[in-house]
């Protein structure tokens, strides 16, 4: 990532959300998978109910300047998701939107992440090392903040994603399951890794364009 970021244009937020759209329904099978492991199993279909929503919309978010596209995208998220992911991962869109200006530069980026990331905190009242998509949000908030590159800031998020898998769930329905939650990667940990990832490609790309 640059260290002046351009302003996205409508097109770029509907690539954006397009290629998030993408990823979630390529990915919805292995996320319910990952939730009838240690959840309900309904963990891909609420994302991919979210971000279909989003996708509907996209006409009319897009035409908002970023913050308000993105804050508009985390309350698409809140009203369509459910369950207990759809509060955070709203939480998570609607803080960075407000708290982010409508031209940033990086730290403006990390700091408007950070605060969307203790507001999800704040939300679901967890803290990191409790195996849920706090552990892969704190890690990439920090690689954002120190400067590390788009491929590192991915490196980060998958290995952060797989730390998951040996952590006992204290949080969310997986923590009813207490030790038998081990050895299974959190569910909302691998939808914030592929996130991540298709947002870094995305921005990798356009800059090789640029
Ligand atoms: P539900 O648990 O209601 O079925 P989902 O299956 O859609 O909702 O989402 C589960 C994911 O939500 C978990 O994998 C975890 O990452 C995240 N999660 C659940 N509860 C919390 C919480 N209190 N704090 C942070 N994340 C949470
Ligand atoms: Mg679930």
């Amino acid at each position: 990532m640059s260290e002046t970021m351009t302003r996205l244009t409508s097109e770029d937020m509907k690539a954006l959300i397009g290629a998030m759209q993408t990823v979630i329904a390529e990915n919805a099978g292995r996320l319910t998978e990952l939730d009838q492991a240690i959840g309900d199993g309904d963990h891909g279909i609420n994302m991919k109910r979210g971000f279909d929503a989003i996708a509907a919309d996209a006409d009319v978010i897009c035409a908002k300047p970023l913050p308000q596209a993105i804050s508009a995208a985390g309350m698409k998220l809140v009203m369509s998701v459910g369950g207990a992911s759809g509060p955070l991962f709203g939480t998570l869109f609607m803080t960075l939107g407000k708290s982010l200006p409508e031209d940033f530069d990086r730290n403006q980026f990390a700091d408007a992440f950070a605060k969307a990331v203790a507001a999800v905190a704040a939300r679901g009242k967890s803290e990191a090392g409790q195996k849920t998509m706090l552990d892969v949000l704190y890690p990439v908030g920090e690689a954002l903040a120190s400067g590390k590159s788009a491929e590192e800031i991915v490196a980060v998020a998958s290995d952060a994603a797989d730390a998951t898998i040996p952590m006992e769930a204290k949080r969310g329905r997986a923590s009813f399951l207490g030790e038998r939650s081990i050895g299974h990667m959190d569910p909302g940990s691998c939808s914030c890794k592929l996130l991540v990832e298709t947002v870094a490609a995305w921005i990798s790309e356009k800059e090789q364009a640029a």
